[in-house]
């Protein structure tokens, strides 16, 4: 694996063309300038994490700027909390943007200007057509569009009808400004784009200043050029927007003219990443907010206990493409367990407990055992689990008739109780109903660190916990939010899709007791069952809530096996 992520990287096509640029001059000062230009209208995703680490990425490569720009054209769509969520997700990827933080709203006064010079020149005009009337107008994509009857006002008409669309006069949908272009343009796109509709909302920014606003192909090609920026990277959908891009970035009058560059979307197995879906899921309550663990947002896998870290190894792995592609879920969480493997705290922790009573062990004694806190990493240091006479062991790690194979503890096996005791199983007792309640066993006192004196191997090791230091949590088992790899793929509608297994709550599990003060941000490993972070919302001190990351295994790992893969 290691060794794709470095021949993607090595032939991702935007470094050739930014390489390129920089040996042939075309670089001012030879220094690039990117931006990451998110809409404020709705939380960051997976995907975003792509576009944020190929254009911070690729200025940090090169020597360059990433500038973070807010392209906020849609007032009726945006919200300061959006704004904040992006900036606070972007930090939490580890990129820094300094002093370039911009809003597309800041040039309105341009984009303003830049308008009216268009209408003086000819190359704009008030159209009156209806919402209906302008579909029809505009052809399809085997058919020219017509020339709207506005077309031709007078310049003079055309600037007192832009000033009274500016000034209020009008409601919304009366008028809207558009680029006098080419309506027989097989690109759809440059039959006559508008540039400015009526509005009246209040804007994140700029309040009730303008009730006209920009459009986004306006919008966003002149903001680029009004940067400097050198390099202006986004998804192959606005691929058919170039020619429009070009014609607003070749204006008269703007100086510095940015090329635009496309590349393939990240699109991921068994999820949905349109914002539009995702507010959806957030507005009808099937996810408890953009931060659900559940939820693709970087606030969903940050509060579910993915790391930053791995999720920049996954796009550096997903690799830069002009094809459209899906990856499939178990990547992502490969990546996020090869990344958790190194940096988690193992602890102990028994999910669905039984009782194991070591009958030939002293009633009132505890012994302090001592644990590696990651094998992976000695600098992790170790630390100290109580051990008693009475402990918790999964009910799964003993059999009343041990299937075959079956190496874990059953009456008359022997195996090795984690970092503690070799022990031998002697009885059982069960409820009226046959549920084995008490495993008895008696241990080796000679086993002590879980190795024998005599040097005998047992298949078998269980994790536990001491009954009387035991602490209680609530875990929340969190799976896929979507049944199906490609949701809506049979319907038509994604919500049909929805797994409905996916979040199953334990109040039952006990845990070592070293996890009652257990912080959100603390990467944790329950041994045998899979990696784990306390809640940001929910858990407390002396109430621990913690999310399942990931499990520990599942069919990647296999495959990776089969594949002869590291
Ligand atoms: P969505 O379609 O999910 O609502 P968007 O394209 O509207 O997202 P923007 O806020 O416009 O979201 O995105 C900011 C930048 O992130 C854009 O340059 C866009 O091309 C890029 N981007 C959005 N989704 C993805 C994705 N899945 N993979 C890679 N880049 C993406
Ligand atoms: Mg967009």
């Amino acid at each position: 694996m290691e060794e794709t992520a470095k021949e993607l990287e090595a032939t991702n096509f935007l470094e050739k063309i930014i390489e390129d640029d920089l040996a042939n001059g075309r670089v001012p000062d030879g220094k690039i300038i990117t931006r990451f230009p998110p809409e404020p209208n709705g939380y960051l995703h997976i995907g975003h994490i792509k576009s944020i680490c190929i254009n911070f990425g690729l200025a940090q490569k090169y020597g360059g700027t990433c500038h973070l720009r807010l392209d906020d054209t849609n007032p009726a769509k945006e919200d300061v909390e959006y704004i904040d969520s992006i900036k606070r997700d972007i930090k939490w990827l580890g990129f820094d943007w300094g002093k370039h933080e911009y809003y597309a709203s800041d040039y309105y006064g341009q984009l303003y200007d830049i308008a009216v010079k268009l209408i003086r020149e000819g190359k704009a005009y008030v159209d009156s057509l209806t919402p209906e009337q302008m579909k029809e107008y505009r052809g399809s994509l085997t058919e020219p569009g017509r020339n709207s009857p506005d077309r031709d006002r007078s310049i003079d008409e055309n600037l007192r009808l832009f000033e009274e669309m500016r000034n209020g006069v009008y409601p919304e949908g009366k008028y809207l400004l558009r680029a006098k272009l080419d309506m027989a343009s097989p690109n759809i796109n440059m039959r006559d784009p508008a540039l400015y509709r009526i509005k009246y909302e209040t804007h994140p920014r700029t309040g009730d200043k303008w009730c006209i606003y920009p459009m986004y192909d306006f919008t966003h090609p002149i903001s680029d050029a009004i940067e400097n920026i050198t390099h202006s990277f986004c998804t192959l959908e606005f691929e058919d927007h170039r020619p429009a891009y070009d014609w607003a970035t070749s204006i008269d009058g703007i100086e510095h003219a940015p090329h635009q560059y496309e590349f393939a979307r990240l699109n991921i197995s068994y999820f949905v990443m349109s914002k539009r879906k995702l507010l959806q899921l957030v507005k009808l309550g099937i996810v408890d907010g953009w931060d659900d663990p559940r939820m693709p947002t970087i606030s969903g896998i940050r509060r579910r206990g993915y790391s930053p870290e791995s999720m920049k190894d996954f796009v550096g792995r997903v690799g830069v493409a002009k094809v459209e592609s899906v990856v499939d879920y178990s990547l992502l969480e490969f990546c996020v367990r090869e990344d958790l493997n190194k940096r988690a705290r193992r602890v102990m922790v028994v999910l669905d407990p039984i009782k194991l009573v070591i009958d030939n062990y002293p009633a009132d004694k505890t012994e302090m055992i001592e644990a590696d806190n990651n094998p992976e990493d000695p600098s992790a240091g170790k630390r100290l689990i109580p051990f008693s006479k009475e402990l918790y062991i999964e009910r799964e790690d003993f059999a009343i008739d041990p299937p075959k194979g079956y190496h874990r503890l059953y009456v008359g096996n022997e195996i090795r109780l984690k970092h503690a005791y070799y022990v031998t199983a002697s009885g059982y007792e069960t409820d009226s109903e046959g549920n084995v309640t008490v495993v008895h066993c008696n241990y080796d006192p000679e086993s002590r660190g879980g190795t024998t004196l005599d040097g005998r191997k047992v298949k078998g090791t269980s994790h536990w916990v001491s009954v009387k230091d035991a602490v209680s949590a609530e875990i929340r088992q969190y799976d896929k939010l979507f049944a199906s790899d490609n949701p809506g793929a049979a319907t038509g509608n994604y919500l049909d899709d929805l797994n409905p297994d996916s979040l199953t709550v334990l109040n039952g599990a006990k845990l070592e007791p070293s996890l009652l003060s257990a912080k959100p941000g603390e990467y944790l490993q329950f041994m045998r069952s899979g990696y784990y972070m306390a809640d940001s919302h929910d858990s407390k001190e002396g109430h621990p809530v913690f999310n399942r990351t990931v499990t520990l295994k599942d069919s990647w790992d296999k495959m990776k096996q089969k594949m002869g893969l590291k």
